[in-house]
């Protein structure tokens, strides 16, 4: 699938829709998830076009890897879920239920998961 530059969150990327932001770096931004499915519902989006996680760990450069994860671990961090712990979701495809083709990390915490995936 090629990469659609007006997806929603490289519209959010470009300052062109809004975003309740956690965290910004040159790699990485976060913000709270539109329709939240947990007490905390964040999402991690990598600065560059990437449409998923196949095509963010073939393409993207090393260092834009590593400040996309450690982005991933300081907003969790931010947001004060280490001592109790998050979940971290990355859908894939359709069968992986993704709806924004901009690669993406979910970070869901302020209770206890269950082990089991809907
Ligand atoms: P996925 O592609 O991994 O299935 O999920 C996309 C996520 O983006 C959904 O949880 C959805 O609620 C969220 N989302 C969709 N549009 C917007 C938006 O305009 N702003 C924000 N903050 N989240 C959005």
């Amino acid at each position: 699938m090629e990469y659609d530059r007006n997806n929603v969150f490289a519209r959010i990327l470009r300052g062109e829709l809004p975003c309740k932001k956690v965290f910004e770096d040159e790699h990485a931004l976060a913000f709270h998830d539109i329709n939240p499915l947990a007490p905390v519902h964040v999402l991690v989006v990598p600065k560059g076009e990437y449409v998923s996680n196949a095509d963010f760990s073939a393409r993207a450069p090393d260092a834009l890897v590593v400040g996309f994860w450690r982005a991933v671990g300081t907003t969790a961090k931010m947001l004060g879920l280490e001592p109790d712990g998050y979940r971290l979701v990355a859908n894939h495809g359709p069968n992986g239920g993704q709806l924004v083709f901009h690669f993406h990390v979910h970070i869901f915490g302020g209770r206890q998961m269950s082990h089991r995936m809907g």
